[in-house]
């Protein structure tokens, strides 16, 4: 068996079999199952982080491991996620977003959503910045809305406000200021119901930009903001940071520096890649513990998991 670490990203659950942004809690129990049957550990981000990347293995058995996380907060993690994770002693470790939790906007990409399903015609075009673009109606998020949200990512805040705004406007549809029910986010009180489940919280930035584009100001206050939310608001949260997006192209050795200079050890990225076989105690791992990578966890079996985990 190897001795090596995935370390999982996941973000919605779906809440009925209709809901087809989320994880189904079947397909996740079948993973979970799989996973215990392969005898694959199970750990939660802080003791994987301790063990596979610093090679702190006091009486710890080794071998492959497989550590959740889920990202952005979202209610249906509560509702249908963790659930399925208690049932399997799964631990799991949540990245939230204070400003969304707050109330103080909601995520774009679900603004964009709304929008999107709510189109008075099959197509509309759109001017934004003197770019024009062809948006269609979409009825599953598979349609139209993952390009878009591509496309939209790439840009600037700026520029998907306006994109918005003139979606707004040309479909003459509102965006509600109070989020609807299925993109709502768990509250404090929910987070820390959860933390009294088990669950561990960790920051995720303070309102969710892509850092590499804001200055340094606010990559700061975006990143230092959020970490000293969390530690008044909950009573035990993850010292390990989650980068928004967390690609190559999103966050660079500026917020590492911010990070490093905060006192925050270690961060998590979307980078896909295993981390192992173990480091010696108190190797040289460079940057690395600011760049922890992440698999997209796409809910199929885990055989890919499996296969990859005890090669
Ligand atoms: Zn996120």
């Amino acid at each position: 068996m190897s001795d090596r670490l995935a370390v999982l990203m996941l973000h919605r659950f779906a809440t009925c079999p209709q809901h087809t942004k989320g994880h189904s809690p079947t397909d996740l129990r079948s993973v979970l199952a799989l996973l215990r049957a392969s005898g694959v550990r199970l750990l939660s981000l802080d003791e994987a982080i301790a063990e596979y990347l610093h090679g702190d293995r006091s009486g710890a058995a080794g071998g492959p491991a497989v550590c959740f996380t889920v990202d952005d907060g979202y209610r249906d993690f509560m509702d249908a996620g963790l659930p399925t994770f208690e049932a399997f002693d799964c631990p799991v470790t949540c990245f939230i977003v204070p400003d969304v939790i707050d109330g103080k906007t909601w995520f774009w990409w679900d603004r964009l959503d709304f929008m999107l399903r709510r189109l008075p015609a099959d197509q509309l075009a759109l001017n934004v910045q003197g770019e024009r673009f062809e948006v269609r109606r979409s009825t599953n998020e598979y349609s139209w809305q993952r390009p878009a949200v591509s496309m939209l990512k790439g840009r600037t805040e700026a520029f998907r406000a306006d994109f918005l705004a003139e979606l707004e406007a040309r479909a003459n549809v509102a965006i509600p200021s109070d989020v609807p029910e299925e993109y709502r986010v768990m509250t404090w009180d929910a987070i820390r119901e959860c933390e009294t489940r088990g669950v561990r919280f960790g920051a995720h930035s303070l309102s969710h930009p892509v850092l590499s584009q804001v200055s340094s100001t606010s990559a700061e206050q975006e990143i230092l903001g959020s970490v000293q939310r969390l530690k008044t608001e909950l009573r035990n949260p993850s010292s390990v940071f989650c980068y928004p997006y967390g690609l190559a192209s999103d966050f660079g050795s500026r917020e590492v520096e911010i990070l490093r200079a905060g006192g925050v050890t270690h961060a998590v990225s979307a980078m896909p890649g295993l981390i192992g076989p173990s480091a010696e105690k108190g190797a040289e791992l460079g940057e690395l513990p600011w760049r922890i990578p992440r698999f997209a966890f796409d809910g199929r079996p885990a055989m890919a998991l499996r296969q990859l985990l005890i090669a």
